[in-house]
């Protein structure tokens, strides 16, 4: 089969690769699409751990086209979303059920072969059947799940006032459902217009415009729309910039739920007399366990909506392509069609 392979930081080939013999409990899958994430541009560069040669590729969905022994439950011919996390199941967090952090987490299309190739072996147990779902909508289950999970420790009261910091693809998501999730107004601040008009076509109350470097316009605008301070605060962007100038937006007794992933030698400063005194609850969320489930049936009910957010399609020789898209002002989420 074709897949895209690095066998060190910074060079990829797309390239004939032996298709293994299926062990005990995986299915073969066909890849129809798969999502082009920032992860993708980081691990291009050998950050987050790859292990080579590596096939990058870790929101995957396809066609079951294979099924090994021991597997029940699957033929071939179903179409299934890969959930790409592999946990040991046996360290101290995953006896207690903290999946998430796994002492010995890894994924596929980080140290294990993802889908940026014609076809990925998975464990049964983590293919998720997804029926006639539309392939643009199979392509952001895996961003999905992560929501849902940023969800789960957000814990949103209903009738609390949001601001999503971002609009990216996740940031488009979150907003989604958030809008339905019981916020009374959802404000999104970002640098891009058109990313903003999306959410907005999907619901948000408020948009503002971001400039990275001057934040004295949003400012004020982010000051008109909550006086107060917003009751949460999602920041998507990653930007320690963005992150930086935020605090004075949460409400007192509010949160900060830091979403966005900066860089791992990123600092902020912030007055712990503030936290105190505001009593502001500062929260993360990292990735997703056993997110898909719960994320199929928020793009199958259309409460999670792709119109609009994927715009950009490549083939697999094309890989190039996309990661550069990936910088592209008129890109929001790019996808690789690798068997179309
Ligand atoms: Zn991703
Ligand atoms: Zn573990």
């Amino acid at each position: 089969m074709r897949a895209v392979v690095y066998k060190k930081p910074g060079h990829f080939a797309v390239e004939e690769v032996a298709d293994r013999p299926l062990r005990a409990g995986e299915v073969r899958v066909k890849n129809l699409i798969v999502g082009v994430c920032g992860t993708d541009q980081h691990l291009h560069v050998g950050e987050f751990g790859p292990r080579y040669p590596l096939t990058p590729g870790h929101e995957i969905a396809g066609e079951i086209v294979e099924v090994g022994p021991g597997v029940a439950g699957f033929a071939a011919g179903d179409r299934v979303a890969v959930d790409n996390t592999i946990y040991c199941t046996h360290c101290e967090n995953c006896k207690r059920g903290d999946f998430n952090f796994c002492q010995n987490g890894i994924a596929l299309g980080v140290q294990e072969s993802g889908g940026f190739a014609e076809h990925t072996i998975v464990a049964a147990a983590k293919a998720y059947p997804i029926g006639d779902l539309s392939l643009d909508a199979a392509a952001i289950i895996e961003p999905t799940a992560c929501v849902v999970h940023g969800l789960d420790v957000l814990d949103l009261t209903p009738g609390q006032s949001v601001l999503i910091t971002g609009a990216g693809p996740t940031s488009q998501i979150l907003s989604q459902l958030v809008v339905q999730g019981g916020a009374s107004s959802v404000t999104m601040a970002a640098p891009t217009q058109f990313k903003l008009d999306v959410a907005k076509s999907h619901g948000v109350n408020n948009t503002v415009l971001l400039d990275r470097n001057d934040f004295t316009a949003s400012n004020s605008e982010l000051h008109a729309l909550a006086p107060h301070g917003f009751d949460v605060v999602i920041e998507a962007t990653g930007a320690v910039g963005i992150l930086q100038n935020i605090l004075p937006h949460v409400r007192s007794g509010g949160t900060l739920m830091i979403y966005g992933m900066a860089s791992e030698s990123a600092q902020i400063s912030i007055h712990p007399y503030e936290i105190f005194r505001r009593e502001i609850t500062i929260k993360g969320s990292f990735a997703q366990s056993y997110g898909f489930a719960r994320a199929i049936d928020f793009l199958r009910s259309g409460k999670v909506d792709p119109t609009g957010i994927i715009t950009h399609r490549f083939g697999l020789e094309e890989y190039g392509d996309a990661l550069a898209a990936l910088r592209a002002p008129d890109c929001l989420k790019a996808v690789v069609e690798p068997t179309a």
